[in-house]
């Protein structure tokens, strides 16, 4: 499965690239383990998958650094999170029940079905646990929707 499907990472896998994003995209293997109580050398052979797969450039001794594709499919694995989080507080869950809850099956869910919930919410900007930002290829969904919009119109 190719990469930024949205179903192409199990769980945690997902979880280590949002925490590798939000550190600025470069983490070294002791980073992880701790902040996850995971044993080292779990995380380093976990970083050589996401490193085959595509998504993180591994520097010897200095840790890991995200590619191009590993931080724009990070960018949206925390926009998928933050929406559906804002989605379950929308529908009456506190926002630690919505993250915690979110957390157990975001990496189920599509990207085209986040997109199209971003949409219906109408691109929220500010989720439960931080800022929602929403990307190019959404606003390429949104103008050509609204191109087939007017074109009905008339
Ligand atoms: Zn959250
Ligand atoms: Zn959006």
């Amino acid at each position: 499965m190719s990469p930024h499907s949205g179903l192409a990472l199990p769980a945690r896998k997902v979880e280590y690239l949002k925490f590798i994003f939000e550190s600025g995209g470069t983490a070294r293997t002791n980073d992880i383990a701790s902040a996850f109580s995971v044993d080292p050398s779990t995380i380093t052979k976990t970083f050589a998958e996401l490193t085959s797969g595509g998504y993180l450039l591994h520097t010897p001794y200095r840790g890991v650094t995200l590619t191009d594709a590993g931080r724009r499919d990070a960018a949206f694995f925390i926009r998928r999170h933050r929406i559906l989080s804002l989605m379950l507080v929308r529908n009456g869950l506190s926002p630690k029940e919505a993250c915690n809850e979110v957390r157990r099956f975001e990496s189920m869910v599509s990207k085209k079905a986040v997109d199209r919930i971003c949409e219906f919410m109408g691109h929220p900007r500010q989720g439960v646990c931080g800022e929602i930002t929403h990307d190019d290829e959404e606003s390429t969904l949104n103008a050509e929707r609204m191109a087939l919009k007017m074109s009905l119109e008339h």
